[in-house]
């Protein structure tokens, strides 16, 4: 066994090889100790190779999903390898001869499909790069989940972007790019970053163009790839090395993938990766669901809505047209409230369809896949219902018509064969519905009459030899058998009784056990009819997953389709309860937002009962005469609410882009084509760069990329820097903005000196948070209006966020002083004259620290007056006045 063991793990060097035997999957050598430690299981051994111990450890299959889903998290990839055959067939080949195995499936973080693996609300997409010659990429994703596939182009100052965007949990990379000087650090922060991309390297070959798509054809069995569109060879690379890697994981089993779909780069707003991250779009900064604008905005109830809602909100559209069709149908699942909430009690009942639909094209689903695909065509049969109604708009329209699609004759077929209650696994048998099929009746029939003839010989056993404690028991080993107390055991064994009826079978501790010639005919009977029970069901499975997955195409359409009216339906009920309205959406370069609020702040405030948020206006569109937008500095004090208005206008932005409606009382925008935001300089110290570089590097992609389509929402650029270089670099960034980007931009600094460019630039305004001082406190209005702010109110929030008194006073006196004299000289000369700081005493509040004997000794000890063994002496009773805790710390 080991040499096969031995075999089939060098075959799969990369992967942890789960060995299965009976029950258990086994781990053996260096794979046993890395997955007891991952999995914190008992490490055992298990017989010796050249000489030594085999470490070994083992889960068992009814949990492997769990110890699958640790492993598979911690970035590990796991090869399972099964039995192939009964043991019994092994056995008569010869006692000593292996059972066959084999793997039969690579599991990777991107090629999982089962559900307790998968996030419900998250595509899984498991991705490929390529890179041609002439430096352009190629990028391909695949979800084997839904069967999703798309493929895209990118350049070099995109990639990160749309990385960021598919947020692969898998990235195929040719493994010469991992060495690329640029690219490597890249690819390589996307596996610490939250969510991880487990990145896989594979050679060259693997992304061979040349014959990309052949290989492609020949996966889909069509002759040419031109019925599925044009692709650019960088895409066919991609694509190519991602089906392959499909193929290679699954070993023989095909996922129904789609046809890869070309996302154009130009059809969806660009939003770079430190954006993406900064208006925490899906996720918070530090990785969380919850404050982020999808936690905000998420109505759906089905996973494969919150799933598209997600992707919608990832990539907002740049077609107004396009736009226009999903608001039209948010717009009229407003109106239509009953119908509204009706679609959503039927959805929220309609189970995740295309991820059933998957595991049973693999071979990997069970009744419960089976049932899911029944539920989902039967609520798809009730929202077609009650979205049928002559004015619905085109994508409801749409959607209705795959729902409709459906063959009828599968709904049947499921419902009248599966039993009501379903169980996970088809080898546990009873799916099939009782009445279904007349040869099962008569076998489960035959089954259970046997275990009730069981019972009644047990009961004449007893009465005839008068033993009550007369058991008749099953297992694996002996099958059916009668057992006695080793007392009543010796009755049996005598003659006559003994001699004919019961035949001696065991002994054991305490108990003795037979068999009867009634047993050993019933047995065979039981047994065979359960066997051919379990065998007409899994036969009936089969026909049943043959016909699920002949009709995969219009499954996957209208599952597609009830998730696009799910999210229609949350998006609506969403502008309803937040009373959010429809934004006009066009080609111009307006952005006229008016009482915009910043969703995840505003709901935030009031669950936490805080003062209801302040609705605030923007318009950085082109004036009257002017051909291009504005840009607008917003100062004001800290905490004053410059970023929290600097990202709500980025947010609704995206929102209405994404085909929602926006939380504001009024929007009008033309088609922002990218987007631009930087918040706070963060540090990226994993890669390597200080704050100030990171900062640099963002900025510079925003001056060269920017064009007059962008939205540009800067936030204190300039802040990691000497005072005089940051105020230059800022300057200097805001006339390029001006004069060359002509983006639509909003600018926050606490540089005032800024304000002056609205004086000299035409199409550059300033804004300012309104402020209240009141008592020296200084009260945030959160409203912002026109003009710039008089002063920074920095000290006043210091005090509020508790500096020490003594610290503010005396950084009153130093602003005061710089004031009156900072206009005329220099800050450094302006501060010469500035009395000394008298650090006062820390009030007594803060426990004076107890006097250290240490000290006071050190004090008494004159250095120059003593001997070398005083010095000795010295230094002992200086350690022990210290005491046992200095010790302690070393
Ligand atoms: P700044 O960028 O000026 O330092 P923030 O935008 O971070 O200020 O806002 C500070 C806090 O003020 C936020 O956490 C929020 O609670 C509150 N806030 C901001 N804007 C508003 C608003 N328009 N209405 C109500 N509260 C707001």
């Amino acid at each position: 066994m080991m040499e096969q063991y031995i075999e089939i793990k060098a075959a799969n060097p990369d992967c942890l090889l789960f060995y299965r035997m009976g029950d258990f999957y086994e781990m053996f050598f260096t794979d046993a100790e890395v997955a007891s430690r991952a999995l914190g299981i008992a490490l055992t051994k298990r017989g010796k190779h050249l000489g030594d111990d085999i470490p070994m450890c083992g889960v068992p299959i009814h949990a492997a999903d769990d110890y699958l889903q640790k492993l598979i998290g911690l970035g590990h990839r796991v090869a399972v390898c099964e039995q192939l055959e009964d043991p019994a067939e092994a056995k008569k080949r010869g006692a000593k001869s292996v059972v066959r195995r084999d793997v039969v499936r690579l599991v990777t973080p991107g090629t999982i499909t089962e559900e307790r693996l998968l996030d419900a609300g998250r595509p899984n997409w498991l991705a490929a790069l390529s890179k041609l010659g002439d430096g352009s990429f190629g990028l391909a994703w695949i979800d084997i989940s839904t069967g999703a596939f798309r493929v895209s182009e990118a350049d070099a100052a995109g990639l990160g972007g749309e990385l960021s965007r598919i947020e692969p949990r898998e990235l195929l990379v040719p493994d010469s790019l991992l060495a690329d000087a640029v690219l490597g650090p890249l690819l390589r922060g996307l596996e610490t970053r939250a969510p991880p991309t487990a990145l896989t390297p594979l050679p060259r070959a693997s992304f061979d163009g040349a014959t990309a798509a052949d290989r492609l054809a020949h996966f889909y069995g069509v002759a040419t790839l031109d019925g599925f569109g044009a692709f650019s060879r960088a895409e066919l690379s991609a694509a190519a090395a991602a089906v392959a890697y499909v193929e290679r994981t699954q070993l023989g089993s095909r996922p129904p993938l789609d046809a890869p779909r070309r996302e154009a780069v130009s059809a969806t707003m660009a939003i770079d990766a430190a954006t993406r991250s900064s208006l925490e779009l899906l996720r918070t900064q530090s990785g969380e669901r919850a404050g982020s604008l999808i936690a905000a905005v998420d109505r759906t109830v089905t996973g494969a809505g919150a799933r598209l809602l997600a992707e919608r909100l990832s990539s907002p559209l740049t077609d107004p047209d396009a736009i226009a069709r999903r608001l039209d149908a948010v717009a009229w699942l407003i109106a239509e409230g009953d119908r509204r909430d009706a679609l959503r009690a039927d959805l929220a009942r309609a189970p995740d369809v295309a991820r059933a639909l998957s595991r049973l094209a693999l071979d990997r689903g069970g009744p419960r896949d089976l049932g899911a695909v029944a539920a989902g065509l039967a609520a798809a049969a009730e929202i077609a219902a009650t979205i049928d109604a002559e004015a619905a708009p085109a994508e409801i329209t749409t959607a209705r018509a795959a729902l409709v699609a459906l063959p009828e004759t599968l709904s049947a077929a499921l419902a009248d064969v599966l039993a009501d209650s379903l169980p996970h696994l088809k080898r546990d048998g009873g799916f099939v519905r009782a009445g279904h099929r007349d040869d099962l009746d008569e076998a489960r029939g035959l089954r259970d009459e046997s275990r009730q003839v069981i019972a009644r010989l047990q009961g004449s056993y007893a009465e005839e030899t008068g033993i009550r404690a007369l058991k008749i028991r099953h297992n694996a080993v002996l099958g059916w058998f009668v057992e006695t107390p080793q007392a009543h055991g010796e009755k049996l064994l005598a003659a006559p009784l003994g001699s004919h009826r019961f035949v001696h079978r065991q002994t054991m501790a305490g108990a003795v056990r037979f068999t009867t010639p009634e047993l050993a005919e019933l047995e065979a009977k039981i047994a065979g009819a359960a066997e051919r029970a379990l065998a007409i069901e899994l036969s009936v499975f089969d026909g049943l997953v043959a016909a699920v997955v002949s009709a995969s195409d219009p499954l996957k359409r209208a599952a597609a389709a009830l998730a696009a009216v799910d999210v229609a339906a949350a998006l609506a009920e969403l502008a309803e309860r937040e009373r959010w309205t429809r934004p006009a959406v066009d080609r111009s370069l307006a952005f006229r937002i008016v009482g915009g609020r910043h969703p995840v702040v505003e709901q935030a405030l009031r669950r936490e009962g805080a003062d209801p948020f302040v609705a605030n206006d923007a318009d950085l569109g082109p004036q009257p005469a002017e051909a291009h937008g504005r840009l607008v500095i917003v100062t004001g004090p800290n905490m004053g609410g410059k970023s929290t208005y600097l990202r709500q206008n980025a947010l609704v932005a995206i929102l209405a882009q994404a085909g929602s409606y926006v939380p504001a009382a009024q929007a009008h925008l033309g088609v922002v084509d990218r987007l631009f935001s930087r918040v706070g300089a963060a540090d990226d110290l994993a890669r390597g760069r200080s704050t100030f570089m990171v900062e640099m590097v963002e900025t510079a992609a925003i001056l060269n990329l920017a064009g007059e389509r962008s939205l540009v929402v800067l936030d204190e650029i300039g802040r990691g820097t000497a005072t005089y270089d940051g105020l230059s670099i800022a300057w200097a960034a805001i006339e390029h903005l001006h004069g060359t980007n002509r983006c639509r931009t909003l600018f926050a600094t606490h540089y005032h000196e800024l304000t002056a460019l609205a004086g000299r630039l035409p199409r550059v305004a300033n804004a300012t948070v309104k402020v209240k001082e009141w008592k020296g406190d200084v009260v945030f209005l959160h409203e912002i209006v026109p003009g710039a702010a008089d002063r920074s109110y920095g000290i006043q929030v210091a005090r509020l966020a508790g500096l020490p008194a003594p610290v503010i006073a005396r950084a009153k006196a130093v602003l005061a002083k710089l004031e009156s004299t900072g206009r005329t000289g220099t800050p450094a000369a302006a501060l010469e004259d500035l009395p000394l700081f008298a650090a006062p005493a820390r009030p007594a509040a803060a426990a004076p620290a107890p006097p250290d004997p240490a000290l006071a000794l050190l004090d008494e000890i004159d250095p120059d007056a003593l001997t070398p063994r005083a010095a000795l002496d010295a230094l002992y009773r200086l350690k022990a006045a210290r005491g046992p805790s200095a010790d302690d710390t070393r």
